[in-house]
């Protein structure tokens, strides 16, 4: 029988809460699809603070090494808010495991059932079908990596830097991502940018637009400003199927875009890296759009369903198991629509725990 070898990094807050269900949900999975769970856990964020004096630990590292894929929780909460900035959870273990592992694409269904249109800020007769979009964002070039980067004092002020920049081979790879991504969904992607004022842009806009004369030019590609599809977003935002941009502008967007689909707790997210695993699919790191969700932490009533659904992104990416994510991602839409719901979705009625909801899951598998 295969033995699909992961990372479980649950992190703080609510993530081990809603970790702890979806290991059961996938064990039950495997049990149906012929494969076990070969994972090991690890601190990262907050707890890896406490216990190891780091917010991303060497042997945290190590383990995600020796893995095929990385199942992640979320890090963070106000325990740790007083440490200086550059300690924080955050940013002490997001950026450094995107960057360990070249986490290139982040991949973010946004996604919202008809029958949760409710939970959108959106008025539901502008969303009479819910939303089915995907943003695929490049996520280690642009701004937030680009060097240099400083702040320093000049002629009697305080001036800070940060510098944009990107590679043609950068552009080129994610585009391979979000064309594949189009394929299997109404082959049609919109890549934003800001090619009116930005050379980045430029660039991006150039070479977007070869790359997929070159390789796909059954793809409908559309170009927009980054303004104007924030607005488009919050306007119609199933005229877009595949939103496609750079770092800083899918930073915002993808924000955006979660906020239009409703609760975080439904939507999951993928990042893959530039290497292969050892069965050969690309190495990646699945975690909730979310954070550690302070405020409801430690009561069991989190929605699980965005961490669910990281875990069937896993199974597809990083393990080549689409029939086994396809059948998750059906359960938890069957369990939600008919009415399994926990309190971020059940608008005043019933509301399950997360061991209720991932149940009600399970009973849908
Ligand atoms: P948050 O996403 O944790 O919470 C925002 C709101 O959404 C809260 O009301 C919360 O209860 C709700 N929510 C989020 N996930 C939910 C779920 N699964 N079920 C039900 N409700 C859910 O954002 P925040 O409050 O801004 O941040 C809290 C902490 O999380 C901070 O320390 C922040 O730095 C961290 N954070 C971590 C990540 C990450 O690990 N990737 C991402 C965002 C924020």
């Amino acid at each position: 029988m295969k033995s699909l070898k992961f990372a479980v990094l649950p992190g703080d807050g609510i993530g081990p809460e809603v970790m702890s269900v979806t290991l059961d949900i996938l064990k039950i999975i495997g049990e149906r699809f012929n494969f076990t769970l070969d994972y090991q856990t690890a601190d990262i964020g907050g707890i890896a603070i406490d216990n190891h004096g780091t917010a991303f630990p060497v042997t945290t590292q190590a383990i995600c090494e020796e893995s095929d894929a990385i199942l992640f929780g979320s890090v963070g909460g106000p325990k740790w808010e007083s440490l200086p900035p550059k300690d924080q959870p955050e940013r002490a273990a997001l950026l450094p495991i995107r960057k360990a592992f070249s986490l290139y694409a982040n991949i973010r269904p946004g996604l919202l059932y008809s029958e949760l249109a409710e939970a959108s800020p959106l008025k539901s007769e502008r969303i009479p079908k819910g939303i089915d979009i995907v943003c695929i964002r490049e996520l280690t070039g642009g701004i937030y990596f680009g060097q240099p980067k400083s702040t320093y004092e000049e002629a009697g002020e305080t001036v800070a830097l940060d510098t944009m920049i990107y590679k043609t081979s950068e552009i080129e790879r994610i585009a391979k991502v979000a064309i594949d991504t189009a394929k299997n969904r109404q082959k049609k992607v919109c890549s934003v940018d800001k090619a009116n004022v930005l050379e980045t842009s430029v660039l991006w806009r150039k070479t977007v637009t070869d790359y997929f004369k070159k390789h796909a030019p059954e793809i409908e590609l559309s170009h927009m400003y980054v303004d104007n599809a924030a607005m488009q977003l919050a306007r119609d935002p199933n005229q877009f199927d595949v939103l496609f941009t750079e770092n800083m502008f899918g930073d915002i967007l993808s924000d955006e875009m979660g906020v239009i689909c409703g609760s975080l707790g439904m939507l999951a997210s993928a990042s893959l890296g530039a290497s292969k695993n050892s069965i050969g699919l690309p190495f990646g790191l699945y975690e909730p759009s979310g954070g550690t969700a302070p405020d409801i932490a430690g009561k069991g009533i989190a929605n699980p369903c965005a961490q669910i659904l990281s875990a069937a992104m896993m199974l597809r990416y990083s393990f080549g198991e689409n029939e086994a994510a396809e059948t998750i991602e059906k359960a938890v839409e069957k369990a939600v629509t008919s009415g399994s719901r926990t309190g971020d979705i059940a608008f005043g009625g019933k509301a399950l725990s997360t061991k209720e909801m991932s149940e009600a899951i399970l009973h849908s598998i």
